[in-house]
């Protein structure tokens, strides 16, 4: 039951709601409200969770009852070291209730999968050659791992997220992944008559950004890079994850960083890509000494710095984090890229802002992507 409303043009979608809505929406947003504040503060009794939610006694002990009954909520006893007077149940989320699968497509040689608890725990993980497989046969191989992955659950799955490459609107339909051969693909759509689950697919920067905004304690308001064959970057302004009008918000690889710079795979010269990607940066530093690698990786971050501040201006965000190898990403590069940003954005903006690593390292866009059937099914994120 998706309980986030969704319309065409709408720039983005509010993350973690904290307030009453509409009565028409009220009671999907209510239950929200609940298992939102059980995900992040844990076991609570039902009067807290009326004041912390603003919502009635009556509300919370209907909701915690629907939820109970459809085993995703559970009581827990009474906390220790209750005051005087009758001691309170409390209640909190069964995290055992259900698993989510989740698919990261950014590796274009191979797709990583993982089955993962309400909790963000890892429960399982696999992995699967790609073989130079593109359009419909990568369709089809993508399909075969997604269940795969299911018949590796040890409880009922939620939902099946994917990170995918390229332009992808809010209906999990892949508008452009030039380089997969995926043009106008209802990616969502086919997973989901295939194997009969709730699907969501979102972009792979996107989703990163998810995951480190749930699982990572990012902040609300972040620009998330992430760095491999391509650069794309996934945005949260105000807590509101950012789509665009054309779902394309962060492509911030084909803007141009470098004037007559290298030949780009788009077709032109010197975009963000052709320096900061993982094949850029290792043929930048390959054969050279450490002194002359590591004045080479600050360029690139200079260069990196000089493409974000107008970004970060223009958003005042408190975070850039950066997801990618750390060995290549985590030292000059990011240094010369705070640096750069300091020197070029006024106090008022870069006052406290923070560039530095995304914190889930490798499992960024396999976590994003449980947070993305989260968000659909329960609300939470
Ligand atoms: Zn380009």
């Amino acid at each position: 039951m998706p309980t986030t409303t969704r319309s065409s043009g709408r720039v983005g979608e509010r993350l973690r709601a904290t307030s009453k809505v509409l009565p028409e929406h009220a009671r999907a947003h209510n239950r929200s409200l609940v298992l939102q504040h059980l995900f992040h503060e844990g076991p609570t009794s039902r009067a807290d969770l009326a004041r912390a939610t603003s919502l009635t006694r009556v509300t919370i002990s209907d909701l915690v009852s629907v939820l109970i009954a459809e085993g995703l909520v559970e009581e827990l006893g009474t906390r220790p070291g209750q005051r005087v007077g009758k001691p309170a149940i409390l209640v909190g989320l069964r995290g055992d209730a259900f698993q989510i699968v989740s698919l990261d497509l950014t590796d274009a040689a191979q797709m990583r999968g993982a089955v993962i608890s309400l909790t963000g725990q890892v429960i399982e993980r696999r992995a699967l050659d790609v073989d130079g497989r593109t359009g419909d046969e990568l369709t089809d191989l993508v399909a075969r791992f997604a269940r795969l992955l299911v018949a590796q659950a040890t409880c009922p799955v939620l939902g099946i997220g994917v990170g995918s490459p390229g332009v992808v609107d809010d209906r999990g339909r892949v508008i452009e992944a030039p380089n997969r051969g995926w043009y106008d693909l209802p990616l969502a759509e086919i997973l989901t008559d295939r194997i009969g689950l709730p699907v969501q697919v979102a972009n792979d920067a996107n989703t990163a950004a998810l995951g480190e905004f749930t699982y990572g304690g990012a902040a609300a308001g972040m620009l998330l890079l992430l760095v491999g064959l391509g650069v794309g970057a996934g945005i949260v302004v105000d807590g509101i994850r950012v789509h665009g009008v054309r779902f394309a918000a962060g492509e911030l690889g084909h803007t141009t960083a470098v004037d007559d710079g290298e030949l780009c795979a788009c077709g032109r010269r010197g975009c963000l890509e052709t320096v900061l990607s993982t094949r850029a940066l290792r043929s930048a530093v390959e054969g050279k000494d450490p002194t002359t690698a590591d004045a080479d990786l600050a360029e690139v971050g200079r260069v990196l710095g000089t493409t974000l501040a107008p970004v970060v201006s223009a958003l005042n965000l408190a975070e850039v984090l950066l997801s990618g190898p750390a060995d290549l990403l985590d030292g000059p590069l990011r240094e010369a890229a705070q640096e750069t940003l300091q020197q070029r954005t006024m106090p008022a903006v870069s006052a406290g802002l923070q560039l530095r690593m995304a914190s889930l390292g490798q499992d960024v866009v396999l976590l994003g992507a449980a947070v993305l059937v989260l968000s659909a099914q329960l609300g939470v994120s």
